[in-house]
């Protein structure tokens, strides 16, 4: 296969973390006969710092033309002022809109070898292996919102809106996801309450049941599933739910597992390039030092090649190589426990993972 696939390396950690994740997808492509070329451009703080704008329209054409997108992070003590016109997270909020991603993917896998890691038990997290799939460009977030006074002081609201087709699109990505998984999904939603939830839980269930026979599925309020995460995690596949939900969720979801460093994810859209990052940021505390765990970098280059280009056995072959690397101990410094010393840094691990591969 030939791809472009343009990196955006942004700021802090993310130059370290995307220069290991292209060492990986070079030796993938190498390793199986292909030919990917890999082009970076600027996003973020240093975008702003250049062209005074956190998304160059010739970031986003590039991205617009290309097969795939990896990104690093954004931001950083030098733009974090809350009251300047241009911010590093503008660039990430546009990119998403422009390329229609309306999708988020975040797996939340606990690879046994950092279980310990986690602040539940670890018999609680065996075998946790969950895919949330949160609706991102629609909900409370892009509803109408309206300030006004009041008798008492102000009035406010946010709207919470879906249509039959923002929900249809959305689980249609979650089933699709689960036919190559456990075959499951859970639809959250707070159907209770809400109306724009009953219409969610209708249009999930009868899409389900007419296009997707074939899996299991049930139906889980919000608050019920915030207690379900914590109690037996394990218990789930595909869990897919409007934004704001999903916000909650997918966060409560990555704590779960301990290490920040570990966890990608990925923004799809309908059929052009799909968007893939750490869902960590831009880490300033250790930026520059060697120390950023490139591993979420560097499965959301495996997520690229099996979303983003359709390449299952070679996202497999990363995936086997962390967790082999996992096996022999080795660890950067977020990960590791008491008794695991020494640890290794950004390179040296990126390093690890390509031996394996
Ligand atoms: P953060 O994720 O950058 O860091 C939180 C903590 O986790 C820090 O102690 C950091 O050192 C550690 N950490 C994060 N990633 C790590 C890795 N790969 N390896 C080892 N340790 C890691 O969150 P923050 O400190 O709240 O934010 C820092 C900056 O990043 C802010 O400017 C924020 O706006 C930005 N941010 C960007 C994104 C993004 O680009 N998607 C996401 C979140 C935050």
């Amino acid at each position: 296969m030939n791809a472009g696939i343009v990196l955006l390396p942004g700021d802090g950690i993310g130059p370290e973390v995307i220069d290991e994740a292209e060492r990986v997808l070079m030796t993938v492509a190498d390793r199986f006969g292909h030919s990917f070329t890999l082009t970076r451009y600027p996003i973020g703080g240093i975008a702003i710092d250049s062209f005074g704008t956190a998304l160059p329209e010739e970031t986003l054409g590039a991205c617009a033309a290309s097969d795939a997108v990896l990104l690093g992070a954004v931001g950083g003590p030098k733009w974090d002022d809350p009251s300047a016109a241009v911010r590093p997270e503008q660039g990430l909020l546009r990119i998403r809109r422009e390329m229609g991603l309306f999708a988020n993917l975040r797996p939340i896998t606990v690879f046994p070898q950092l279980a310990g890691a986690s602040p539940l038990r670890p018999e609680i997290m065996t075998g946790v292996d969950i895919l949330f799939v949160r609706e991102l460009t629609g909900g409370i977030y892009f509803g109408e919102q309206r300030h006004a006074p009041d008798p008492s002081g102000e009035i406010a609201h946010s709207t919470m809106t879906y249509t039959t087709g923002e929900i249809k699109r959305i689980v249609r990505v979650a089933a699709e996801a689960a036919r190559t998984r456990r075959k499951h999904v859970t639809s959250v939603d707070k159907a209770n309450v809400l109306e724009v939830s009953r219409l969610w839980r209708r249009t999930a269930g009868a899409l389900m049941g007419s296009e997707y026979p074939d899996l299991d599925y049930n139906v889980v309020l919000v608050d019920a599933m915030a207690m379900h995460l914590i109690s037996r995690p394990a218990a789930f596949d595909v869990v897919v739910t409007g934004n704001l939900f999903g916000d909650i969720l997918t966060d409560l979801g990555s704590m779960m597992t301990g290490s920040l460093g570990m966890l990608p994810s990925a923004s799809l859209g309908n059929g052009g390039p799909g968007l893939f990052e750490p869902i960590h940021g831009s880490a300033p505390d250790i930026a520059g030092q060697d120390r950023a765990n490139p591993l979420a970098t560097i499965l959301a280059a495996a997520m690229l090649l099996r979303h983003g280009l359709d390449l299952p056995n070679e996202a497999s072959a990363i995936e086997t190589a962390v967790s082999r690397v996992l096996d022999a101990g080795i660890r950067t410094a977020d990960i590791a426990t008491d008794g695991e010393k020494p640890v290794v840094g950004t390179n040296a691990m990126a390093s690890a993972v390509i031996g394996e591969i």
